[in-house]
């Protein structure tokens, strides 16, 4: 690539809300033809709101959402900031925990009032030596609606059920089709339950998903990807996608994500939506073709 192409390219694209790192990150994108993308901030808003609570047999649903918000005031993780905030809202005196530890891709643990309390998915849960229990059917219907479903622990048991909502961006469907219509495979990755993952791609029309994935699995899919021929860009905004954005051929952050995923990757989109990667597409093939 000539510097002047290049030049014009990335500001052209600074002004469609693309920023390009440099003219390597372009000429790579022209060549890719698998996008992986991150389902929570970035085909999703990434501010989930508490929906609902399901207090186990015994258990007081307020007291339930009190353990549960009391433990996620130590975690800046977005599910933890919506209990928080839901909990806020309907007026929960929340306590100070103690001892408390987040488990990346997994919860939270620590004690509150004394008492050993653990919020997160299956498994979390598995790492405690326990199973769903009877509130497995319940978690299932939550997350065939798209909700991500929790699980509350106290004292050793399931004491109850936390779903949280986050809704799809507005932009994410347009952005979509014309990804799929530019000849992408789009693969969507999550740390989120398989289930949900499923019930949110189907409404996106994705028919590829890689669910219940740990963060440092993220870049492994890519590097398998690679290793079978793939030219792979990997669109996430999370502080736990920064390897992955490294990895990937081109890695696409959201400007409005964490920091360092911004600095792992080839182009941020500024506006924090996937719009952004269709007019990049078009920048690329543009510039290349003119170099030539
Ligand atoms: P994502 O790829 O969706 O950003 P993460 O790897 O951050 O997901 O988290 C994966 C899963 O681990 C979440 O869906 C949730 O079930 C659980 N989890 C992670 N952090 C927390 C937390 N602070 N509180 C409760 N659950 C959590
Ligand atoms: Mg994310």
């Amino acid at each position: 690539a000539t510097p002047m192409s290049i030049m014009t390219a990335t500001g052209r694209g600074a002004q469609a809300g693309v920023l390009i790192k440099n003219a390597e990150a372009l000429e790579r994108f022209e060549k890719v033809d698998t996008l992986i993308v991150d389902k929570t901030g970035t085909l999703t808003e990434g501010k989930p709101k508490l929906v609902d609570v399901f207090p186990e047999p015994g258990h007081d649903e307020t007291e339930v959402l009190r353990l549960a918000a009391s433990l996620e005031r130590g975690s800046e993780h977005p599910l933890a900031e919506a209990i928080v905030a839901g909990a806020a809202e309907c007026g929960v005196d929340m306590a100070d925990a103690k001892e408390f530890e987040a488990v990346t891709g997994k919860g939270v643990t620590g004690k509150v009032d004394g008492r050993p309390v653990a919020l997160g998915n299956l498994s979390l849960l598995a790492d405690l030596g326990l199973d769903a229990g009877a509130p497995a059917d319940k978690a299932n219907a939550r997350r065939d609606a798209g909700e991500t479903v929790m699980f509350v622990v106290v004292e050793g048991e399931v004491a109850g059920l936390v779903s949280v909502a986050d809704p799809v961006k507005e932009t994410t469907p347009a952005a979509l089709k014309a990804l799929h219509d530019l000849g992408f495979r789009i693969i969507m990755a999550t740390g989120d339950n398989e289930r949900t993952a499923r019930a949110v791609a189907a409404r996106l029309g994705i028919d590829e998903i890689r669910a219940d994935v740990l963060p440092e699995d993220k870049a492994r899919i890519i590097k398998e990807l690679q290793d079978g021929g793939a030219k792979v860009a990997m669109a996430g905004d999370g502080v736990n996608d920064a390897p992955a954005l490294a990895q990937a051929d081109v890695g696409i952050a959201m400007g409005t994500g964490a920091d360092v995923a911004i600095e792992s990757a080839g182009f941020t989109l500024v506006k924090g939506n996937l719009d952004g990667i269709v007019r990049a597409r078009r920048l690329a093939r543009a510039t290349m073709r003119n170099i030539r």
